[in-house]
């Protein structure tokens, strides 16, 4: 019998902070090839939401943000006790952003424009000294998550989720007995342009249910009439 726990040598969770697409576009491409999993977000205040919500190995950090700046973010970060790496993207030849920016509790800087293999080199280096004191894994009966790999068991069988489905999980299982409204959902998890579509929900819900129950009778998500979902209590044994 194996561990049901397996991991990569180098394979983190990484938050991406910044507003520009093209930018955030080909730093998640890269990382994600290289097997970390990456988020991206182009607001300093949803930093801290997602940063709130979810356990990030490494945050890589914009300074010229909308919402709140990445100074901001990174001493907010700071502030209420978040110890994963920062690794902040400063103007170039901007000495004073860098001192302020290790100032405000960032572990690195990155001058912009940087190149694609150095950015990577600092993650990797980053990585290296997070691996030993990472978020560990969560259980809920006998189902266990991996927030670093996206990994999902449940009674020893190994579970494929997409990013999205994983994120939907985690959030319930990270505030169990929380009841979730749908609005709540879409806003946590989705972009605004969603929103629309109101069933998606519903849609995740249904396709995590297939996935991780397979076809048990007391699912793992609960829904709650009239309210939204929540994490199932599990039973003894
Ligand atoms: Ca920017």
């Amino acid at each position: 019998m194996s561990r049901p726990t397996r991991r990569l040598e180098v394979d983190l969770r990484i938050l991406i902070v910044e507003d520009e697409p093209a930018i955030a576009g080909a730093v998640k491409a890269a990382l994600t090839a290289d097997g970390h999993a990456a988020d991206t977000v182009g607001d300093g205040r949803d930093a801290l939401d997602w940063t709130d919500t979810y356990a990030y190995d490494l945050v890589i950090l914009d300074v010229i943000l909308p919402g709140l700046d990445g100074f901001g973010v990174c001493s907010a970060l700071r502030a209420k006790g978040f110890s994963a790496p920062i690794l902040m993207l400063t103007a170039l030849d901007d000495i004073e952003d860098r001192i302020k920016g290790l100032d405000h509790g960032a572990d690195d800087y990155l001058p912009k424009p940087f190149s694609m293999d150095e950015l990577r080199a600092r993650v990797r280096a980053l990585g290296r000294r997070r691996l030993e004191d990472r978020a560990p894994t969560l259980q809920v009966g006998d189902l266990e998550l991996d927030p670093a790999t996206r990994g999902v068991r449940r009674s020893g069988r190994d579970i494929r989720l997409t990013a999205r489905e994983f994120a939907l999980l985690e959030l319930l299982v990270r505030h169990p007995g929380q009841i979730f409204g749908q609005e709540r959902l879409i806003e946590t998890l989705w972009d605004a342009d969603f929103a629309a579509e109101s069933n998606i929900v519903e849609v995740y819900v249904r396709s995590l249910r297939r996935k991780v129950d397979d076809g048990r009778r007391d699912g793992i998500i609960e829904t709650v009439r009239g309210s939204g979902y929540r994490l199932r209590a599990s039973e003894p044994g």
